[in-house]
Order: structure tokens, then sequence, then C-alpha cells
């Protein structure tokens, strides 16, 4: 007997990396758990030149494979070079270390992945040659005439639960085919994997329902949301005390920190943030409580409680989560280290 392993992995498409994978089938024999690192073809995903094209894949999170079922598996793979360091294109090697570096302060993150149903070149629940009726009632809304797309989230939930991944919850979104779930909270590496593995199992989810999920940040253009993925974060020393959240939310608008964030937060981040459907503008930085147009939200409880975490509502739902987390530890944990 034998068992399928799909390794997953994330490409040098520009600007934004697609999701990839292809399947290894292993002998029964085989460990579940050290699985063996795999090769492909680098030219075909943005990550090599054809006359040097082979680029290897290194297993770093395994799950089962709730598709298949069985004994099937989901591998995540980091990208190397044949001489076994990691590709430009890999983000997770870089997080490994800062995460490392400041793993003694117990970062954990919550990250809400808000995504867009397409069929085929109209949002699901958008009428043919013309628009729904305005933003309002959608948003966590139920019934035929405001939800679209139940059946795709609610399998792509049952999927991601029996893969083991760390969900919090699902809800309806702002505009009629859009969706969010929330990963966490995990540490770092943990939330991130767990992250790229939910969002293959949307996309390989939706597929078996003829319908397409997409992160576009601003999937439809004028009034209406768009789609980002807040990013909840606490250290120990937030989760006691609120000194430390106020410190974090001062550390995020230090100098240049604004911008060397925001400019890694997803591509297009200038036409989601601008200040209108619960944004702050890109190029201002600020926090409060309770402000959904502040670039970081304390939120009330977090006040209430006086600890907790802050939630930085900046980055698009097309942000590589192994990037946003870096960012966030590297700025708030160097400053809470003083
Ligand atoms: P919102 O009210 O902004 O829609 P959500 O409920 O969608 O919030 O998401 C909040 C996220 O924050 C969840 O993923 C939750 O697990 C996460 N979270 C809760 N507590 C913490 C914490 N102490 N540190 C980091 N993340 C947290
Ligand atoms: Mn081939
Ligand atoms: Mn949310
Ligand atoms: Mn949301
Ligand atoms: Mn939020």
């Amino acid at each position: 007997m034998t068992f399928k392993a799909e390794y997953i992995w994330i490409d040098g498409t520009e600007p934004t990396a697609k999701l990839r994978s292809k399947t290894k089938i292993l002998a029964d024999g085989d460990s579940r758990t050290e699985l063996p690192v795999w090769g492909f073809d680098g030219s075909s995903t943005n990550q090599a030149e054809g006359h040097a094209s082979d680029r290897v894949l290194k297993p770093v999170f395994v799950c089962p494979d709730p598709i298949r079922g069985g004994a099937d598996l989901l591998v995540l793979c980091e990208v190397l070079n044949t001489d076994l360091t990691p590709h430009s294109s890999n983000t997770r090697a870089a997080l490994a270390e800062v995460a490392e570096r400041f793993a003694g302060q117990e970062p954990v993150f919550g990250i809400e992945q808000e995504y867009t149903f397409f069929e085929g070149e109209r949002p699901l629940g958008f009428p043919v040659g013309g628009f729904p009726a305005p933003q309002g009632g959608y948003y966590c809304g139920v019934g035929a005439d405001e939800i679209h797309g139940r059946a795709v989230v609610e399998a792509h939930l049952e999927n991601c639960l029996t893969a083991g991944l760390g969900i919090s919850g699902i809800n309806a979104e702002v505009m009629p085919g859009q969706w969010e779930f929330q990963v966490g909270p995990l540490a770092p590496l943990e939330v991130s994997d767990q992250l790229w593995v939910a969002r293959w199992l949307l996309y390989r989810t939706a597929e078996d329902f003829k319908v397409s999920a997409t992160l576009d940040p601003k999937p439809v253009k004028g009034d209406w949301n768009g789609a980002g993925a807040h990013t909840n974060f606490s250290t120990r020393a937030m989760r006691e005390g609120y000194e430390a959240i106020v410190t974090a939310c001062e550390s995020l608008g230090e100098g240049s920190k604004p911008l060397d964030h925001v400019k890694h937060y997803g591509a297009g981040i200038d036409d989601r943030l601008t200040g209108l459907h619960e944004t702050a503008p890109w190029n201002e930085y600020s926090y409060g409580v309770s402000d959904r147009g502040a670039s970081v939200r304390i939120p009330w409880q977090v006040e209430q409680d006086g600890k907790g975490y802050i939630e930085d509502r900046r980055p698009n739902a097309n942000v590589d989560p192994y990037v946003v987390t870096r960012l966030l530890v590297d700025t708030c944990c160097t400053a809470l280290e003083k």
C-alpha cells in the first residue's frame, strides 16, 4: 500500500506569490513525520532560469489531507536552492530567525483572512452586467438575498478543522461574496504556515464548486470594501499589562517604521488604505481604542481589562504572513526589550 503527500509551496510570482502543489506517492513504511525533500522545475514558477532550473522543496509543516482523507497528507514546504540555502522567494527562513531571537517574549498572532469568491469575471452574488444593492446588509448576514457561497465556506471550514488547523472563526463580510476566516492565536511560524495551508484549502475546496477565491485587496473598485488581513498581535508582557500595549503601538509609529511596514503589507496597499471603508490612509500612522479608522486598533475590551493584544488593520488580504509577522515581532519586541 501507498499514501499520497501533497507537497505545497509558495512560488515566485510578482508582485504577489501564488501557491503551487504536486503529489508524491510514498510507501506505507515511509515516515509520516520526517518527509523527504523533493524537487521541482523552478523555471515554471518564476524561481529559476531554464538552464539551471532545479529547486528543492523542504517539508516544514505536515497535516492530514482532508480532501483525500485516509492516510494522505498535506506537506507545506520551504523553497531552497540546490546548495540548500533559502531561495530568494523564501520569506519563511527570515521569519524563523526573528521568531527564534524573540521567542522569550512569547509573541502570538491571530490573522483575519478576508477573501472574495468569483464566478467567472463576477464576484459571487453580483448580477450579470450590474451591481447588487449597496453595502449594509451583507456583513454577518443570513438569507439567499444576502449570502453567496456559504456551502463553500462551510466545506472549507470543515476541511481546515479536519486538517487540524487552528481556525478561530468565520464570518460573512461587508461586500456580497466576501468572507473571512481567522487563524490563531498561534506563534509566528505556526500561524503563518497554517494560514498558507488554509489558503490552499480555500482554493482547492472552492475548485470543486467551480468557484474561484481571490485575495485581491480591492476586487471591486468604487464604494465597496476592500479585503484585508487584520493582524492581531501580543507578547506575554502585552497579555499581562497595558504599558506594553502602548509601547507596542508607539513603536509602530516611530521614524520610518510606518512606511517600512506598509510597503511590505501586500501589493496594491494604497488602493485599499484610502481612509475610507474602515481604513486609515496608508501614509498616516495612528492608533486608538476601538477605532476602526486607525492604523492600529486597541480593542475596547483590552483597554477595559488593561491587557491583551493590538490589531494592525493595515495588512492587505494578499499579505505574506511570514513578512507581516516578522515585521511586527521585530519592531514591537525590539521596543519591548528595552
Ligand atoms: P474583529 O473584531 O477585528 O473582527 P476577529 O474576532 O475577527 O476580530 O479576530 C480576532 C483575532 O484575534 C482572532 O483570530 C483571535 O484568535 C485573535 N486573538 C485573540 N486574542 C489574542 C491575543 N492575545 N494575541 C493575539 N491574537 C489574539
Ligand atoms: Mn515534468
Ligand atoms: Mn474579523
Ligand atoms: Mn473583517
Ligand atoms: Mn479585525
